[in-house]
């Protein structure tokens, strides 16, 4: 296996075969050598450092019904809230004294957000912090709109395209929600200039080795600049209340092959894999990852972003979890910094959004 997994860090690349042996059950030592690889790459590029992302998620309103997700249309007992403006800015505000400089704005597919408001607020946020970043994750959108964002200053884009299997898609998405939309707006996002970012579900119903496979080679077709993985978790009030849930060590597997595969590629821990298993963060940095994404909503409406079930950090305030997370990282041997933290291109160069050029700021530990 360690001359599969050599190939791999080579080449970027392997044959279905050579992937879905990867993605089988391996021996401990072949876990260890995998990861140690990941991590060599990962150091190569980033280097210790260890990316943060304050993740907004200012409106839980959304139009759709994805089968997985508690926020879906369709969940009456999803208590609904939207931000104001005022409290989406005082939430940067509050990160940016912790040492963010990316923000994440997540949200339902929420109609209250048109174009107009949401260039404001973006126009606001950098003139507030110009040397910050903002990462939007709001959904599909036409190609239009997502221009105006750019225009308006947002950098990067967060899009998971969820599974690339067609057949796969349509079990986890009513009839209403396209396959081919969603990777369609993938690429209009790419060709306007975003840094973008897609990922999968780890073990969502219905989820093939096979499956897995297609979305691996997604990835490379693609090129994102960033990409987001967690394991599918049930919530209770949706469709797969009673289905199983993906499991960490296939997560932290994925994690790894995906660095190789994309060496340049900024990976969060996601939080998602921080419920699943206490450890789950840490497990994620040490197997490639180089990105935390945590929470600055405000308390009073964390649990009402109820994506799945047992969501962690739900109860704290930002700075807590500014501080657990910064010692959680030091156990594995990396370090929180001040910093953007844009992707980096092949030729080493920072890609950042040139109708708004930002200052990289100094990768300051804090
Ligand atoms: N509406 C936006 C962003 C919010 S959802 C969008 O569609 O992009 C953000 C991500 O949460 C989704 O892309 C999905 O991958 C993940 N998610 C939703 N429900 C989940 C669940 N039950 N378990 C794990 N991840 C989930």
């Amino acid at each position: 296996m360690q001359a599969v997994i050599d190939k791999l860090e080579r080449t970027h690349n392997l044959s279905d075969d050579e992937f879905a042996a990867l993605l089988a059950p391996i021996s401990a030592d072949d876990e260890k050598y995998l990861s140690q690889r990941a991590c060599h790459v990962r150091e190569k590029y980033y280097g210790k450092d260890v990316y943060i992302r304050g993740l907004i998620e200012f409106t839980n309103y959304c139009r759709n019904n994805c089968y997985y997700c508690g926020i879906r249309r369709d969940n009456a007992h999803a208590q609904r809230y939207r931000l104001t403006a005022e409290q989406i800015l005082s939430c940067c505000h509050t990160g940016y004294q912790l040492g963010f400089r990316t923000f994440v704005l997540q949200g339902g597919e929420d109609a209250y957000f048109t174009d107009e408001r949401l260039c404001q607020l973006i126009q606001e946020i950098k003139r507030r912090h110009a040397d910050c970043a903002v990462t939007l994750s709001i959904g599909e959108r036409s190609k239009e709109s997502y221009q105006r964002l750019f225009a308006a200053g947002a950098d990067r884009y967060l899009l998971r395209h969820e599974t690339v299997d067609k057949a796969h898609y349509e079990q986890l998405h009513p009839a209403e929600l396209s396959h081919s939309h969603r990777l369609q707006c993938l690429r209009d996002l790419k060709e306007i200039g975003y840094q973008v970012g897609c990922g999968m579900m780890v073990g969502s119903p219905g989820q093939t080795l096979n499956c897995l496979i297609k979305d691996l080679r997604l990835l490379q077709e693609l090129q994102p600049e960033m990409v987001g993985i967690g394991p599918f978790i049930p919530q209770h009030d949706t469709p797969f209340a009673q289905e199983a849930g993906g499991t960490a060590a296939m997560t932290v597997r994925l994690l790894s092959i995906i660095r190789l595969l994309l060496p340049h590629v900024l990976l969060p821990a996601t939080t998602a894999l921080g419920t699943i298993d206490p450890k789950g963060r840490e497990k994620g940095l040490l197997a490639g990852a180089n990105v935390l994404m945590p929470n600055l909503s405000p308390t009073e409406v964390r649990k009402k972003y109820a994506l799945y079930d047992h969501k962690i950090c739900t109860g704290e305030e930002a700075a807590e979890c500014v501080r657990c997370l910064a010692a959680r990282v030091e156990s594995t041997g990396y370090k929180i910094v001040v910093s953007r933290g844009d992707h980096i291109t092949k030729e080493g160069l920072y890609h950042a959004n040139q109708s708004h050029p930002n200052p990289r700021t100094d990768h300051k530990a804090i």
